[in-house]
């Protein structure tokens, strides 16, 4: 399920008009207002996103 980079919840794919493209990637967001945050300041969110992506990343491998 992909995630609002935003507010940091689980949101469904099936709503087409809460995403935004940014570098390639689509965003998913739960509402207009997490939407337009993003739009404001699309680079932070999106890295906030990535940098959560390579900390679980990180994460598994010590488990392992
Ligand atoms: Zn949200």
């Amino acid at each position: 399920m992909p995630r609002d980079p935003v507010c940091g919840m689980n949101v469904r794919d099936r709503d087409k008009s809460l995403r935004s493209e940014f570098r390639g990637q689509t965003y998913h967001f739960c509402s207009d207002r997490c939407l337009s945050t993003f739009e404001q300041d699309p680079e932070t969110f999106a890295q906030l996103l990535e940098d959560e992506k390579s900390q679980k990343q990180k994460r598994r491998k010590k488990q392992s």
